[in-house]
């Protein structure tokens, strides 16, 4: 089956295939870790997910890599080169009120000055919720999970290539620029090309620093800054780099190939920083190409409005799992969901639209997980646990597929299981074997059949077990007991649930 993806770079909708047909080799651009990531940052996370897992439902292998901004994104890096300052170093001076706040628990991070102590707690943070969420490069950390701050070298090692070939140059004030003149095809992936650039593009180029560079979108590299918290040693002096080098080094070193498959990220990295990017890694490979397809998640907006901090809609993934999501009235709700939900939630309308993030969308997307789940647990039932493999020649799972194949048709790919899911097959097995492949893309109908009848691992056997000598310490009184089994259950994985019929396990995503 043809897969088709709407490109950013062409501004249409293309065949995908990978460049090298071993393996596709995927970039995103990860989160920057000076705040925990909000459900906004996860939507363009998972819709990278989801490419992922689509490709490799059709058969790909698929390397992804992701990076964490821990050093050189800048306050108002908006703009082209806009400046301001590190945003690490500005959460260093923020973290103090957020420990004072309980927001950042007190112990969490001993030294609320030190900039790596900071970028250590959100990098944790930001990778158990993005596995809770079931991103799988998650799971890939340190492999395909890069920081910045470990990948100087790199970064030295480019500004030099670029230097060399007439890309970069040390301005006045020593800062290393890259000369945006030296490129012709800067502006050709957001359209803001030199011409436009300097008769306004939307206030795209900022007054910063003018005078010491050769056009003004020519953009850092490299500062040179003794006073800067983190620093490294540079031929032009101790500083930091740029944010945007940052990606085409990573990129190049981990995915090792000067073209790679597909870079993804939200729409607001268009411009300047994929710009940059490209401008950046075929100054120094001189290829005429970076990523084949620049793919971006439109923005998460919350109950019909930009999210922000000030309008109080800003919600972590722990806002919502645990309850602090509020209604359309700005009423708490005080409902918490699985994650599964909230990886529909994000997941379930297109990528190119923008989405609304609503509490009735929430509640919306619980009622389909429920039913998924109890599909899945009658098709267990009814199969005793056996699983029959599947191909695309199987109805459902063509639909399935050709949605996704689609650029993402995910409204079209749900629109193909829900209503069978609310039949009975006549070959569970079968079915079974369906809704496995489904949820190795979807990752929304999570819960093993840790009860309910059918076939049990030896793991399940021994979950089952401990459920029912937590249920038997419950009944004895011993709640010293049961928070040890408790906890017991929490290690291998599984969440425990209170149900009408006793303690459930559910695994967590993977
Ligand atoms: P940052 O942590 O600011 O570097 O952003 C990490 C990723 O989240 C980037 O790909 C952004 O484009 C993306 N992003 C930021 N805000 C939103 C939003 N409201 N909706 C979707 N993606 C977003
Ligand atoms: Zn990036």
């Amino acid at each position: 089956m043809e897969i088709r993806f709407f490109n950013t770079l062409t501004g249409t909708t293309e065949v995908f295939q990978p460049v090298h047909s071993d393996c596709v080799r995927m970039y995103s651009c990860g989160p920057t870790v000076y705040d925990f990531a909000h459900i906004g940052n996860f939507r363009s996370f998972l819709f990278a997910d989801l490419i992922r897992r689509t490709l490799e439902f059709f058969g790909h292998r698929v390397h992804h890599v992701m990076n964490i901004t821990d050093v050189g994104h800048m306050t108002d890096d908006a703009s082209a080169d806009g400046g301001g300052e590190d945003k690490m170093q500005a959460a260093a001076r923020r973290m103090k009120e957020d420990k004072k706040s309980g927001r950042v628990p007190e112990g969490a991070v001993q030294n609320p000055d030190d900039p790596y102590q900071i970028a250590k707690y959100f990098t944790d943070a930001f990778l158990e919720d993005a596995r809770t969420l079931g991103v799988r490069v998650a799971f890939e950390y340190p492999d395909n999970v890069l920081q910045a701050t470990q990948h100087i070298d790199a970064m030295l090692e480019m500004i030099g290539q670029l230097i060399e070939r007439g890309h970069a140059y040390v301005g006045p004030d020593g800062v290393v620029y890259y000369s945006v003149e030296s490129f012709p095809a800067y502006g050709r992936l957001s359209g803001n090309t030199l011409d436009r650039l300097m008769t306004g593009a939307g206030g795209r180029v900022s007054e910063h620093n003018q005078a010491n560079k050769r056009h003004p979108a020519d953009f850092m590299l490299w500062k040179p800054d003794s006073s800067h918290i983190m620093k490294w040693d540079s031929p032009w002096g101790a500083g930091y780099p740029g944010w945007h080098i940052e990606c085409s080094c990573m990129a190049r070193r981990r995915l090792g190939r000067d073209v790679i498959d597909i870079h993804t990220g939200g729409e607001d990295l268009i411009f300047p920083h994929h710009e940059c990017e490209i401008a950046q890694t075929c100054g120094a490979t001189g290829e005429s190409t970076f990523a084949r397809f620049w793919m971006h998640a439109r923005f998460l907006l919350v109950e019909g409005e930009k999210m922000s901090k000030s309008r109080g809609n800003f919600y972590t993934v722990r806002d919502v799992l645990q309850g602090r999501v509020r209604d359309d009235k700005g009423q708490p709700t005080g409902v918490s969901v699985h994650p599964a939900v909230l990886r529909l939630e994000l997941l379930k309308s297109h990528y190119r639209g923008n989405m609304n993030f609503t509490h009735k969308g929430l509640i919306d997307s619980a009622g389909v997980v429920r039913r998924l789940t109890e599909f899945r647990a009658r098709l267990e039932a009814a199969s005793g646990g056996h699983t029959e493999p599947v191909d695309l020649s199987h109805p459902v799972l063509h639909a399935f597929a050709a949605a996704l194949a689609d650029d993402l048709n995910i409204a079209g790919a749900l629109g193909a299981i829900l209503p069978w899911a609310a039949t009975t097959p006549a070959d569970p097995a079968v079915a079974l074997g369906v809704l496995e492949r489904v949820n190795e893309v979807l990752a929304v109908a999570p819960l093993a059949a840790v009860h309910g009848g059918g076939q049990v691992t030896d793991e399940q056997a021994e979950i089952r077990q401990l459920c029912s000598d937590l249920d038997d310490a419950r009944k004895r009184k011993d709640f010293g007991a049961a928070d040890q089994i408790r906890g017991q259950i929490q290690k291998r994985g599984y969440d425990v649930k209170t149900s009408p019929t006793g303690t459930i396990a559910e695994k967590r995503l993977a």
